[in-house]
């Protein structure tokens, strides 16, 4: 055997997962059919929890160039519906706005600094599975190859070769009644609101920044990232021009979206800069994540409409929950059924993706009656309750893995706590980095700390003082920073003690 780990595609899940699988001590080999970074520029940002999770990993700093923690976005957006956030007490909407090509850039450095092997055109071509491993064939720059490795995972995007070679099913439904254009612009600076930072259409109004616009005919977003103007529209109808993409079509487009011609002019700066014209779209979730020893991970197991730009939210967090639980399995120490409970508690949360993604696209559809439904969807919103679901289920925070316990922690991603340790104040987020499952053990004098005799290889303890009253007395925390098991009691019985190493077997394996 001369691999642990195969990765089928650098994209930014391979990316992520090259990273979790390093820092749990294995080393992966990436393999990526094209022969650089791609150029091609896809999400404009991340959105949900998994900016928290990246800040849980240091990344967030890399990303945001900010050293502050991150913070909720006060507003967002469901189906061209504004969404109020400023009123919740618990906001779960973490946003960043950064392109796809920079975080997989900031991820590259990353794994590279960790010591993963990335080889850039390097194509997976074929694959043949046994019991002791998989065998993949691989089309190099200096000709074919074979390489031999314990487990393959395909992060070949929305057309995995690995999925099909494994002949796993992509049931869904493809769309193709719809046509999206966009492309970096440059906007005169007299159209734009000095208070709002929203655009002033002539002949059309006010158009408020990064929010989806529905009008009768189609969607407009004006999107004034840091890196660039963006515009956007979105028609229902396929009588897309079989000529290149240009300023001129999208042009055409805004006047029949808005009724009224929006000036701009070609964007400034060096670029890369992005014009381009996507048709039709697919919603599919593949019929399974593994096949015995290969997995899939992000668009390789699922795809929908990027509306709302959950796509990363959910792939870079399939990485995360993965990564630890597949180098458990090459460890030795995982219990059974640990790597099947990727897709278990991943699965739910791609379902939740296609719902909501699909609910959007409905909500921005052209007609009367959809008009309507919307008329009644934002007197649903005006019920701050409502804005709660949608931006936990938007965010992903209404995941809840099904783990044994009765804490309401248990099976949640960890608050973000500030700790009292002997060297000072520091936050959850600075302790999670080495990706090492943790014991965070509050009581008086460290009362847990014997309970976890058996598990030290495995798993770390912190011991610290809460910054204040009521946070839990102890927290069990797997790597990925979701909760294993919590208490409330500041002097933990011998009940308490059982279970957590109940939760402790559970989770990393029998004592040893
Ligand atoms: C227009 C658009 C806008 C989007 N906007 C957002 C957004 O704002 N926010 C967001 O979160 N998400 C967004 N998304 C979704 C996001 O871009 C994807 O979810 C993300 O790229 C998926 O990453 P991945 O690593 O799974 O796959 P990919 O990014 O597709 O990477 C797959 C990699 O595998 C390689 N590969 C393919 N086949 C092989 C093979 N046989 N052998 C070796 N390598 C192979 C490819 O070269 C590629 O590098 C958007 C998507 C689109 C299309």
């Amino acid at each position: 055997m001369t691999e642990d780990v195969v990765i089928a595609g650098a994209g930014p899940n391979g990316l992520m997962l090259a990273c979790e699988l390093s820092l749990a001590g294995v080393r992966p080999t990436v393999l990526d059919r094209l022969p650089g970074r791609t150029q091609e520029n896809r999400a404009n940002g991340l959105v949900g929890q998994v900016v928290r999770a990246l800040d849980r990993r240091g990344l967030y700093e890399r990303l945001s160039g900010s050293a502050e923690p991150p913070r909720p976005s006060p507003a967002f957006v469901f189906g061209a519906m504004p969404l109020d956030l400023s009123r919740l007490d618990d906001n779960p909407v973490y946003g960043l706005p950064v392109p796809q090509r920079r975080i997989e850039q900031v991820l590259e450095e990353r794994a590279l600094e960790l010591g993963v092997e990335i080889r850039r055109g390097h194509e997976l071509t074929s694959l043949s599975q046994d019991e002791d491993g998989v065998t993949v064939e691989v089309a190099g720059p200096e000709g074919a190859y074979r390489l031999r490795t314990r487990h393959l995972v395909g992060a070949d995007g929305g057309h995995s070769v690995t999925r099909k070679l494994c002949g796993i099913g992509f049931p869904g439904v493809t769309r193709d009644g719809s046509t999206s254009r966009g492309g970096h612009v440059t906007v005169p600076a007299e159209l734009i609101d000095p208070v709002t930072g929203g655009l002033n259409v002539p002949g059309y109004g006010p158009i408020p920044p990064f929010m989806h616009h529905r009008t009768d005919h189609g969607l407009f977003v004006y999107a004034p990232f840091p890196t660039g103007t963006l515009v956007h529209t979105t028609e229902w109808s396929q009588d897309g021009d079989d000529q290149p993409m240009s300023l001129d079509e999208l042009r055409r487009s805004i006047r029949r979206v808005l009724g009224a011609d929006l000036p701009f002019g070609p964007p400034e700066g060096e670029g890369p800069h992005q014009l381009r014209r996507l048709t039709g779209g697919n919603t599919r979730l593949a019929e399974r994540f593994r096949d015995h020893r290969v997995l899939l991970l992000g668009d390789a197991a699922h795809v929908h409409s990027a509306i709302g730009g959950p796509g990363l939210n959910l792939g870079l967090q399939d990485a995360i929950n993965l990564g630890w639980k597949l180098a458990s399995e090459i460890h030795g120490w995982a219990p059974p059924g640990l790597l099947d409970s990727y897709e278990t508690e991943r699965r739910p949360a791609a379902e939740r993706v296609v719902m909501h993604t699909q609910a959007q696209s409905a909500l921005i559809a052209p007609g009367p009656e959809v008009t309507a439904l919307r008329a009644l969807f934002g007197e649903l919103l005006r019920d701050e309750r409502t804005v709660k679901h949608i931006a936990d289920m938007m965010s992903g925070a209404d995941i809840r893995y099904d783990l044994e316990g009765t804490h309401p922690l248990t099976g949640r991603p960890a608050p973000d706590l500030v700790l009292e340790t002997e060297t000072g104040s520091v936050r959850l987020a600075e302790l999670t980095r080495t990706a090492r499952p943790l014991l965070f053990d509050l009581t008086p004098g460290a009362a847990l700390a014997g309970a976890l005799d058996g598990w030290h290889d495995r798993v770390d303890l912190v011991a610290a003082k809460p910054s204040r009253e009521g946070l839990p007395t102890a927290l069990l925390l797997r790597p990925d920073c979701y909760v294993a098991w919590a208490s409330d009691s500041p002097t933990p019985d011998a009940k308490e003690r059982d279970a957590l190493r109940t939760a402790l077997t559970s989770a990393f394996g029998a004592a040893r």
